[in-house]
């Protein structure tokens, strides 16, 4: 019988969160369509691939590993090799994956190697008789379209889910693990030379963070973003940017949250000087509360905030931060 096989995201050392995420998603999927849940990893053998194991293993019938040096550094090509091992060991009907910046580069290259049908970025997916239908949002964010893949039969449909689109998945027994025979193959288009870590901000990672304070263009300058780190450090939040601002390099482009950055699934998110495009408005559906301090009090983010303030954030955030830090004691 075929499955439904979710594969997690082991990046920075853990298993990333909208695993668990797309696991749940997957699970409610193998019920509608009466097929057993499969989950898989890939990395280097050891660490990170261990602690990534326990935490992901629940829930699944079979969760298979692969382990091997040439998944140790990110390239699409092994990621892609090593997906498509597993694909050939479990036969799934349906493969899902986060959606995360990694997933945006090799999950295309696993589908156009096994020549099947793919969507990304979806809000939700869900069985309808045999298909497998996805949401996601298209035009700019401003309309769900609802999609259905006429894979070959012996394919498996390809989905990437947005981070926030699931709720995490419940406990569950473990599953019993499999490893997987891998042979990595070269890749003569691509050689890893070495390996940078980008700068970024202190705090929590913005795709895992409860709180998100936002910077947009209205800050004026770089100069002005301590104003958003200051805020960040007395909330506990991670910062995160309009796409003007990444574009710009105020701040490195893993912050930018929208459309074409990350999507948030944030209790709390505060937007400071960003107006509120719809591509913006993309990334933040899943936030359950938001705040914003915008000049213009016409400006589209306050349709979609609950608590605002019309006014120069150059006075609101300073006393905005000085009362959190007195509450904060
Ligand atoms: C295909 C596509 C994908 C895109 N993806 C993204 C994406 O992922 N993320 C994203 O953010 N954008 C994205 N965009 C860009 C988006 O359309 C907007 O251009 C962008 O979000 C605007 O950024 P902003 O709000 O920082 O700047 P602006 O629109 O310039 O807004 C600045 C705001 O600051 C306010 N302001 C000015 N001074 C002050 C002050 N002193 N105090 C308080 N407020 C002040 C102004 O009133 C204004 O509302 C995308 C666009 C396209 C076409």
């Amino acid at each position: 019988m075929p499955g439904i096989l979710v594969i997690g995201e082991v990046a920075g050392g853990r298993l990333l969160p909208a695993s668990l995420e797309a696991a749940a998603a997957g699970a409610a999927l193998a019920k509608s369509f009466g097929e057993p849940l499969f989950g898989a990893l890939m990395g280097d053998a050891g660490g990170a691939l261990d602690s990534a194991t326990e935490a992901f293993a629940a829930g699944f019938a079979t969760l298979y590993l692969v382990e091997h040096a040439s998944l140790h550094s990110y390239t699409a090509h092994a990621h892609a090799s090593a997906a498509q091992a597993v694909i050939n060991a479990a036969g799934p009907s349906v493969v899902i994956c986060p959606h995360t910046l990694r997933a945006r580069e090799w999950v295309p290259c696993l589908a156009a190697a096994i020549d099947t049908g793919l969507i990304m970025d979806c809000t939700g997916v869900a069985a309808d008789g045999a298909d497998l239908v996805a949401h996601k949002p298209v035009l700019g964010g401003g309309v769900v379209g609802e999609f259905v893949i006429r894979a070959k039969p012996i394919a498996p449909r390809i989905v990437t889910l947005r981070s926030g689109a699931s709720a995490r998945a419940a406990d569950a027994p473990n599953a019993k693990v499999e490893r997987l025979p891998f042979e990595a193959t070269a890749n003569d288009r691509v050689t890893l030379l070495e390996e940078i870590a980008a700068q970024t901000s202190s705090g929590p990672k913005i795709s895992d963070a409860k709180i998100v304070v936002s910077g947009g263009r209205g800050l004026g300058s770089p100069d002005n973003w301590h104003h958003i780190e200051a805020a960040a450090s007395a909330l506990g939040a991670a910062v995160g940017c309009s796409r003007p601002v990444a574009d710009s390099g105020w701040v490195n482009s893993s912050h930018q949250v929208g459309l074409s950055g990350n999507s948030i699934n944030a209790e709390l998110y505060v937007a400071i000087g960003i107006s509120g495009a719809v591509q913006h408005l993309a990334g933040i559906n899943s936030s359950a509360v938001v705040a914003a301090i915008n000049t213009d009090a016409q400006a589209d983010i306050f349709t979609r905030a609950k608590y605002g303030v019309a006014g120069d954030y150059k006075e609101v955030l300073p006393a905005f931060v000085e009362r959190v830090r007195q509450l904060k004691g």
